[in-house]
């Protein structure tokens, strides 16, 4: 008869595998920003690339930022199955690789996706175990429409598309498994941190080897 220890470390159904954080947001909530300073906090996190069939941005390059796909390649890839959630926002379409999300949490690797509040549920639908959810929101409507202002990347049609969709995709928060309000920077990424440390560097999965040499030895 096995211990209960025992057990855990056979157990290997909710230790064997990574975990997918999810980063949805608001257009202008500052999500962008945080993913850029988790980048750094956790040099380990795979970051997912989407492709899309919108047209790139001043800075944006071509399988870094995104694979930029025309809508007959887009619509291609998502006919043969190749993307593991896709989604039409703001006008463009948006799908994320099948193949290199599974490949990584194959080999135990922790994934990051920014990708919108209906990928956020769909990936969540075909990982239930690996998905964590999390929302960043802006503290207020009106900062929100700031920022965008300020952001001066797209022009004011398009912000005033963004605002009309923001509260639609807050209204999903009841999917989501974590909120981050960035109100403050250096506040939210703590908090933003703090998730994704503790099913990481806190993880069964992440320390497994620890414990196992603890409870091998004899005495
Ligand atoms: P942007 O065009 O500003 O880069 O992104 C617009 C929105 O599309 C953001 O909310 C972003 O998170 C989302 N997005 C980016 N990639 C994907 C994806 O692969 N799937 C889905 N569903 N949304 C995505």
């Amino acid at each position: 008869m096995k211990n209960e220890s025992e057990y855990a470390l056979n157990d290997s159904k909710h230790i064997d595998h990574g975990k997918i954080f999810v980063i949805s947001a608001p257009s202008g909530a500052g999500k962008t920003t945080l993913v850029g300073m988790l980048r750094e906090r956790f040099p380990l996190l795979v970051e997912s690339v989407s492709c899309t069939t919108r047209k790139p941005r001043r800075n944006e390059v071509d399988g870094i930022d995104y694979f930029f796909l025309s809508p007959d390649e887009f619509f291609k890839k998502r006919e043969t199955g190749l993307f593991a959630e896709w989604a039409e926002v703001h006008g463009n379409f948006y799908g994320t690789p099948l193949d290199f999300l599974q490949k990584q949490l194959d080999s135990g690797k922790d994934v990051i996706c920014d990708i919108d509040y209906q990928g956020a549920i769909n990936i969540k639908r075909a990982f239930p175990k690996e998905a964590v959810l999390i929302l960043i929101l802006p503290p207020s409507m009106e900062e929100l429409e700031s920022r965008l202002r300020l952001r001066a990347t797209d022009d004011p049609e398009v912000i005033k598309t963004r605002l009309h969709n923001a509260k639609n995709e807050i209204l999903h928060y009841p999917h989501f498994d974590f909120v981050v309000v960035n109100n403050d920077l250096d506040t939210a990424f703590q908090q933003l941190a703090a998730i994704i440390s503790a099913h990481t560097d806190s993880s069964i999965f992440h320390n497994i080897e620890t414990i196992k040499k603890l409870t091998e030895q004899d005495g």
